[in-house]
């Protein structure tokens, strides 16, 4: 690599204000006001050296880039990125809770950041959100603060490294049922006017199916739980393998076991152990690219 007077990194459609705190930090130098720029047809984000001088990023070298910006939280028909699953209150209002999406380039939708599969970083999550909701996380939380109003902050712990688009989060009003068949707590959330209960079978099956695969693999998860919330809504999905909080789609979630004969509860719990699978066939061990992982998805 060459020396270089720009960094270019993703976003689509973050709104970045000309006087919200623009920095890159060169260690060598110190801090750099860079000038920015959105190229939406690339989904680019240029930040720029230029006009400082001759000043350049040496090759090899590491920066620190801090950004302000604004995202957006997508409809549930766009299923990607931050966005709305809906559900139906107790009192049959309808509502929704945000959950998230990040493979393949759901992330930049999220924040401005590089969300090819081969580069790996640990990304540290916090959440403010209303008092009265639940949030969630790849990680087990670290700190639950006050944040003013009737907001609270929920920060969690920092992941292990990982690419970016396994980072999920969920916001709701949330309750869970959990297994203990595994070394680490095993939890199915949903929304709260759900009947929770009926997804405690699907938690012991994932929670066994862990145990088969680390005593299997010989490799141990670098994780501290392991959380599935369901998504409900458009478009329909199967399930997302997001590290430590899979994401499970409405028609996979909260069946009555007593309803569903053998061969069709073999159908449901092969999907939350292909899920699963993919904690160390994809998400521990991750391809290059996209057109390569035919070699974990045959799982
Ligand atoms: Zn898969």
């Amino acid at each position: 690599m060459a020396p270089s007077s720009i960094c270019k990194i993703y976003t689509l459609k973050a709104s970045i204000s000309s006087t919200t705190e623009k920095l890159i930090l060169i260690p060598r130098t110190g801090p750099k006001e860079v000038a920015i720029e959105q190229i939406p047809a690339s989904q680019n984000l240029t930040l720029s050296l230029t006009g400082l001088g001759n000043e350049t990023i040496p090759a090899g070298s590491s920066v620190k880039i801090s950004i302000s910006y604004e995202g957006v939280i997508w409809p549930n028909e766009e299923g990607y990125g931050v966005f709305q699953a809906p559900y139906t209150k107790a009192d049959g209002t309808p509502a929704y809770y945000i959950t998230t999406q990040g493979e393949t380039s759901g992330m930049r939708r999220i924040f401005p950041c590089l969300d090819d599969p081969d580069l790996k970083a640990n990304f540290t999550v916090s959440l403010i959100i209303d008092e009265s909701l639940d949030g969630i996380s790849n990680m087990a939380v670290a700190a639950e603060t006050k944040a003013g109003g009737n907001k609270k902050k929920i920060s969690f712990n920092t992941t292990p490294p990982m690419s970016s688009y396994l980072l999920a989060f969920a916001i709701g009003p949330l309750h869970y049922v959990q297994s203990d068949h595994y070394r680490l707590p095993v939890r199915i959330y949903a929304t709260k006017d759900q009947d929770i209960k009926l997804s405690q079978w699907v938690a012991d099956i994932a929670a066994d199916g862990l145990k088969l695969y680390e005593n299997s693999l010989g490799v141990k998860l670098a994780l501290e739980k392991v959380d599935h919330v369901g998504v409900t809504g458009e478009p329909p999905m199967g399930g997302m393998e997001n590290w430590g909080l899979i994401t499970i789609g409405g028609s996979y979630f909260l069946l009555d076991i007593d309803d569903y004969d053998s061969d069709y509860r073999e159908s449901i719990a092969a999907l939350y152990l292909h899920e699963l699978a993919h904690f160390w066939f994809g998400d521990t061990v991750t391809c290059a690219w996209w057109t390569e992982i035919w070699l974990n998805e045959g799982l």
